[in-house]
């Protein structure tokens, strides 16, 4: 049961890594965001077009290792159509999920699986680069309509 679930994990990710969702620059971007992860030289630029307090369209550029790849693109999937509160939440418990802190609620969709990297310390940067990156456009953008 426990080797069946790994390989639908690990199909989930590599399915977004081989053909990642909302690739390339957000040309109609209202905030972004690049962050670098030097441990594994992954590198995330996100992309938010905000209307209203809601994250219409995300995009993302990088390269990396594949679950740095595979978390970007679950977490376009995830956050699109998202208030930017609902999202800061989401990168939160992301986060905290993938320190092995708190346990799963419902929201992060198929996004959930990467945090299953808290078993491997090493790539917890890989999974939650993206989501850092998210959080600090997010940010960015608040700040930027005080
Ligand atoms: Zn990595």
């Amino acid at each position: 049961m426990l080797h069946d679930l790994r390989e639908l994990y690990q199909a989930v990710i590599l399915d977004h890594a081989a053909h990642p969702r909302n690739q390339g620059k957000l040309v109609t971007a209202t905030s972004d965001q690049l962050v670098h992860n030097p441990s594994c030289g992954d590198t995330i630029h996100i992309y938010l077009q905000v209307n209203q307090g809601r994250i219409v369209a995300i995009q993302f550029t990088g390269s990396g290792c594949t679950i740095s790849q595979a978390s970007a693109s679950l977490l376009t999937t995830v956050i699109k159509g998202k208030t930017m509160q609902e999202a800061l939440t989401l990168a939160d418990h992301f986060s905290a999920l993938a320190m092995g802190q708190g346990a799963p609620k419902a929201g992060l969709g198929d996004a959930a699986i990467l945090t299953q990297v808290m078993q491997f310390p090493t790539r917890i940067k890989c999974a939650t680069i993206s989501w850092w990156a998210l959080k600090q456009a997010i940010l960015t953008e608040q700040e930027g309509k005080v």
